[in-house]
């Protein structure tokens, strides 16, 4: 917050000149990188300390993902990548920790965007089935191999991802985790070179 702040300000002065401009869209991006990383760890440290409490209340998860998913639709855009959402229409309420939720969509969305090429696609589906809401991301990236997939959940794994983009391998264990204490499902469907499918299910009201 005192980083952010004080570049937020510079960000909006009228003095700026453009290409400063550009590399302080950058700074701040990775100002929230780095908030990201940060309170991925300390929500780590709380599931591990048995002290990460959800605040469990009726969510709209439409609201919720339209929201999501307008600032995934301007990265895929700068990435040439096709960005498509269905099952956005209506309202559902689900039984859910808003603040989790958007870490676990912001997560498998960030992940599709990582791993696919400019001219890819990525789409995202919601569906209501009986008593559970199903969201799915799917991508044409470039595919998870059976033996990465088996470890994908645990903590700091990062799969043999040279040829694609590197990360952290926090992100798909804490989404796991928290998908547990929600007694929802998580499962991945994937093909090296063809792309991969996350499927998340959730309880609905
Ligand atoms: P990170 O992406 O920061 O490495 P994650 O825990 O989110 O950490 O993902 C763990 C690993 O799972 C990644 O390193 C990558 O190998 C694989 N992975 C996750 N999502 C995808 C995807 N959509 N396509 C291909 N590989 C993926």
């Amino acid at each position: 917050t005192m980083i952010s702040g004080p570049v937020a300000q510079l960000v909006e002065s009228s003095e700026i000149t453009k290409e400063n401009k550009r590399l302080l869209d950058i700074v701040q991006r990775n100002i929230r990188r780095m908030l990201r990383l940060v309170n991925q760890h300390l929500d780590f440290n709380k599931l591990e300390n048995d002290t990460l409490k959800l605040a469990v209340k009726p969510i709209d998860v439409i609201g919720q993902l339209i929201n999501l998913t307008d600032i995934f639709r301007v990265s895929a855009e700068e990435k040439g990548i096709f960005f498509k959402a269905y099952g956005l229409e209506d309202s559902m309420t689900v039984w859910a920790d808003d603040d989790k939720l958007d870490k676990i969509c912001f997560n498998l969305l960030s992940n599709a965007l990582k791993f696919t090429p400019a001219g890819g696609s990525v789409t995202v589906e919601l569906k209501a089935l009986h008593g559970q809401i199903r969201l799915s991301v799917t991508d044409t990236g470039c595919g998870i191999d059976p033996e990465t997939g088996k470890h994908i959940f645990e903590k700091f794994y990062q799969g043999d991802t040279s040829h694609c983009v590197q990360g952290n391998g926090l992100g798909l264990a804490l989404v796991k985790r928290v998908i547990d204490i929600m007694q929802g499902e998580i499962g991945v469907e994937s093909a090296v070179g063809v792309g991969t499918t996350f499927t998340v299910k959730i309880r609905r009201i």
